[in-house]
Formats: structure tokens, sequence, C-alpha cells
């Protein structure tokens, strides 16, 4: 939901309100309001559209204004025509035609309107053409039938967000004004501050997880019952104990000095004049051990300490999320034991014996498929073994609540760096899109988080097709996958029609997971990200080109993610930010092998 906040009059005040970054601000050219506005429109930041409000104005008028405040929208609040509107539309300006309405009101007079302008406002029907400062009768707008955008204004304070909210109404852009004045055309700052941290806190809970552990259809905590006091020890801690000072300081302190954050954004400019558009690379391939999942294994691991777990257990697939479990049990001094298939522990070699170097215990697990499947099973019965003393380190955003939340939350400073760097470089926090490949979810989870809300904000999750969508060799889970129960977790996942998982498929170790966590099938579901699989061909591809271009070498689940260049369109002016998870050291062999080197 857009914030437009009318009625700036005075430079000071302006520029104060303009810092907590509305999506726009209107200015009123109507000689009779207390809230007329000729002076001077302050510098503003580039994301700020300014609206010019009119009342019948003469056409000149309105384009001489255009002109000289160099306005983005038109707001008209009076009786202009359609044809009216229909000759404003030959600028390149946007158009926001009000309509008022108190009890009643007859939706069929829209109808000339659909074609010629941009969005609709409805206003309260009263005394003044606008600034009426008292709502209407909301109830009617379940009436209403159209696509275009509407903005809702009159009398709107935080109360009636939270109505709003509530009422599930379609609303492009609330619009507020009086509720938040001193004096006419005079906002006042610290309610305006407020209105914005009450806007985040009460939007977070569309995307983000619910207070029982659900995103949406998906989530929950799907477990056995042996299993239930280990994970609602987890529950009822977790939010508490990683809101203390004291933990934040030591997880902040060890991301900066342990694993070198924040990580930069940068500018990859051969890559931007390519394609013509501006790419940023949030370089999470430069955190300590190669990639983002040590974010989340340092969270964990403080949660462990303070919960009083003195043993560590862990199951990897590839091994990389061993390899992070392992390296901070030994910054600990905690000890670690890590279950891999059988099958993996052949096909991972070096990684084992990073583990091991790091003193871990690598456990085969000799049952089933002997791969990650497998040595999940062997770590959940580990961890009923061992209520008191152990402690479950899980790598992604997958397993039961609360773990996809919480890895989601200790990832999430990727999306807030993002924002503070962005805002740095471009004047602005949100980019056009945030790309990131999907494994379980957990490094997209992190670069998503601060935008799930801000639906200006492109999301593009990017999962494994493998040898091809369709080929029976793949790991394009939201495509192929139907809802079922993985880990704990009720998700979209890779099934028989019997509901035996699938074994998946990838090129990439990371990627190869018959699932996503619960955020991305909620995320899928509803659209708010689009969902892209590519096959190991074009990430290949793309892990030689991104080597050759900027002089990095992604890990071949990070080159997914670059392949949607390929794919998709983007503006000369979009800001699209790809997190490049991880640092492709790894994959060397399986580059070796594939070109031939
Ligand atoms: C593990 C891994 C992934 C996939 O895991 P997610 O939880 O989906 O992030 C992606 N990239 C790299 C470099 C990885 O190591």
């Amino acid at each position: 939901m857009k914030l437009k906040i009318c009625g700036m009059k005075y430079p000071e005040n302006i520029v104060e309100v303009s810092k907590q970054h509305p999506d726009y601000l209107g200015f009123i050219f109507y000689e009779k309001s207390t809230r007329y506005f000729n002076g001077e429109i302050p510098e503003l930041p580039k994301s700020i559209k300014k609206v010019g409000v009119f009342v019948d104005a003469p056409w000149e008028e309105i384009i001489s204004k255009i002109d000289q405040y160099d306005l983005d929208i038109v707001q008209l609040h009076g009786n202009e025509t359609p044809e009216f509107c229909k000759l404003l539309q030959q600028t390149p300006i946007e158009i926001i035609k009000v309509f008022s309405v108190n009890d009643d009101f007859n939706f069929e007079v829209l109808a000339p309107y659909e074609a010629v302008c941009d969005y609709f406002l409805f206003d309260t029907k009263g005394k003044l053409p606008g600034g009426n400062g008292i709502p209407f009768n909301w109830k009617i707008l379940k009436k209403y039938n159209s696509a275009k955008p509407f903005f809702l204004s009159g009398g709107i304070g935080i109360e009636e967000i939270d109505k709003i909210k509530k009422m599930n109404l379609p609303v492009h852009g609330i619009d507020v004004n009086s509720k938040f004045e001193t004096g006419p055309g005079l906002k006042n700052a610290s309610a305006i501050r407020e209105l914005f941290l009450h806007k985040n806190n009460i939007m977070r809970t569309t995307y983000n997880v619910n207070e029982k552990g659900f995103y949406g259809n998906f989530g929950g905590a799907f477990i056995p019952e042996m299993l239930y006091p280990n994970v609602e020890e987890l529950r009822q801690n977790y939010l508490q104990i990683t809101a203390e000072p004291s933990f934040q300081q030591e997880f902040s302190n060890l991301l900066k000095d342990y694993v070198g954050r924040p990580t930069p954004l940068y500018f990859a400019e051969r890559l931007s004049k390519e394609y013509n558009t501006k790419i940023y690379l949030k370089r999470e391939d430069l955190c300590h051990t190669g990639a983002h999942k040590v974010n989340n294994t340092i969270g964990q691991i403080l949660l462990a300490k303070r919960l009083g777990k003195t043993r560590i257990i862990a199951e990897t697939g590839a091994g990389q999320h061993g390899v992070a479990t392992a390296t901070v049990c030994a910054l600990m001094g905690l000890e670690c034991i890590v279950y891999m298939g059988e099958i993996d522990i052949r096909r991972q070699a070096p990684n084992v014996a990073r583990m091991k170097m790091l003193g871990a215990e690598v456990r085969p697990a000799t049952s089933g498929s002997k791969t990650l499947k497998d040595a999940t099973n062997e770590a959940i019965r580990d961890w009923i073994n061992n209520p008191e003393n152990t402690y479950y380190i899980i790598g992604s955003v997958v397993g039961p609540h609360p773990y996809p939340d919480m890895v989601a939350r200790f990832q999430s400073v990727i999306s807030a760096e993002i924002k503070s760097q962005l805002l740095e470089k471009e004047g602005r926090e949100n980019p056009d899109y945030v790309i990131a490949c999907v494994g379980g979810g957990s490094n997209a989870a992190g670069a998503f988080y601060h935008f799930l809300d801000d639906d200006q904000v492109n999301l593009i999750a990017v999962e494994a097709a493998g040898k091809g969508i369709h080929s029976g060799e793949s790991a394009a889970t939201s495509a192929l996958g139907k809802i079922g129960i993985i880990h704990g977790s009720k998700t979209l996942l890779m099934q028989t029609d019997d509901g035996q998982i699938t074994e998946p498929y990838s090129i990439s170790a990371g990627l190869d997971y018959p699932g996503v966590g619960p955020m991305h099938a909620h995320l899928y579901e509803t659209k708010r990200a689009e969902f892209l699989s590519i096959t190991d061909d074009e990430a290949m591809h793309w892990g030689l080109k991104l080597s050759q271009l900027e002089g990095i070498i992604p890990a071949i689940e990070t080159a997914h993610a670059f392949a949607v260049l390929d794919n998709k369109k983007f503006e000369p002016t979009d800001i699209v930010v790809i997190n490049l998870s991880g640092r492709g050291d790894k994959d060397l062999n399986t580059y070796i092998d594939y070109f031939k080197f």
C-alpha cells in the first residue's frame, strides 16, 4: 500500500517529511484552499512523486504548473470531464481522477474515465472539494469492480489504516492530510514518522509468518510427538532471546569482524552496459566461508549457547551447511556432529575434509537413498534422543516453525544492507528488482525480507531446471511441486501421484532440494514473487560469463540467478540487485568437467 501525503506547504516541513520517503507528496493548486501552494518545492529524493492537485483549473494553468514544478502526476478534484482528462493524457504526466463519495456511490460514473486516467481517488463528499477530514462509509467499496488502482482519502489516521487493512480493500494507496497536521499545510513530523513505522509494522504480516508459524497456507510444525518438546522450547524462546540487546550486539559484532559484513553492494559496470540496465551485485560470496550460509549458523549457535546447549547437530547434502556449522562450532568450542548421506560423503570429499579439519564428526547416513533426506532423518533421530543438551542447526528456511522464520530473520541482514547501500549510492532504498536463486530459499529470503511488503520492488526467485523442467531430472519445485509435508513443514514439494517425494536433480548441489521453504511457496502462490527455472547449461554458461565479464567466479547455484538477465527485459533506468550468494571455488571440479579446461 502506497502512502501519499497531501497538502504540503512549507519548505522546511517538506524536507522533513520527505525523509520518511513517502511514495507521493501532494501540492494543492486551488487558491481557496488553506493549503494553497505557490512557493518553491525543495529538492526531493527521486523516488517521491510530486502530485499537483487542481479543482476545475484551466488547461493552461495545469500545464504551466507541471512545467514550473516538474510534477509527475496531476490530481483532478473538480468536475473535469473525460475529454479533459484525455487532453491531459497527451502529456507524459499521470492522472488521478477524484470522486467524492458519501453513503452511496454509483460506480457506473467511473466507466468513461477508465481509459483516460491512471488512478481513481475516492474522497469524502462534503462542503469543500476535498479536505473535509472525515472518512466515508468504506463498505461501499466492496462493490468496486474495476481493475484501475485507486487511492483512498478523507480523514485517514493510524486507526483508519488498521481498519483498511482489516477490511482487506484493494487499495493502491492511501492519502493522508489533516490528521497529521499541527496547522493547515504544516505536517507534524513525529506523527508522520509514527505513521510510517505503523504502516511498516502492520504490512509486515502480509507476506511474513503469522503467530502460528504459517505463511498463508504454508508452514506450521508437522512433527512427531517425540520431537515436540525440542521444537516447542525453541519456539517459546527464539524471539525473546534474539531481541535481547546482548544477543544483537554479539551477533552484529561477529557478522562484522568474523564474517566480514557488510558485504559490498557492487555496481557491475560491464554487465550493466551489456544488458542496458543498472545491475548491482550483493557480494555474499565475500562472506567468510564463501557464502551466505554462515549468517544463519552464527545466529543459531548464539541462540544454542543461550539455551544452554553444549552439543550441535546438523545435516548436510552438498556439505556447504555442514562446513558453515562446523565453522561456528569451532568458533564457540562446541561439539559438532554432521549427518551426511554415504553417497554424498563420497561425492563431496573436499567438504568432508573441511568439516573434519574444523573438528566436526561426520556421521554417514546409510539408509534409503543415502543422500540428504536420509541424513535429515538421522539428525532428527539424534535430536529426539538427546533433547536436553543438543541443538539442531537447520541450514535454510525449511523445517518446522520456528526454523523458517528464524533463518529468514538471521539472513535478513542481506536486504537491510541493500537498503542502506542503495540509499547511499542511488538516493533510494528500494531497487526495482531483487533476484536470487532458491534451493531451500534462505539467501532469497534474506535478500527479499525487507522488501516483502513494498510491492513496487519486484522479487524474482530462480530455481534449478536441471536438464529441463520436464526432463524428469530437475529441482524446479514451484513448477512441478504440489502441496505436501517435508521436514515438518507444509509446503510445495516434488512428489509422485501417491505422495512419495521424488529425487531432485541439479548440477548445483545447493539447489538440489525437492521442496522450497514455506515463505517461498506462499510468495509463489500469491504471485508476490516471480519464479523462473534455469537449466544446468544456462547456469554453467553464466558461471563462465560472470567470471570473464566481472572477474567473479560464482557458485553454480548463484549462476542460475544471473540467467534471468537473458530471460527478462529490464529498462535502462531499472535498478536490478542480484544476490551473489556464493563463490565458485567449491565448484571448480564441476566447471572443469563441464568446460574441459
Ligand atoms: C546452499 C546454497 C544455496 C541454496 O540455499 P538457499 O537456502 O536457497 O539459499 C545457494 N547458493 C549458495 C552459494 C549456497 O551455498
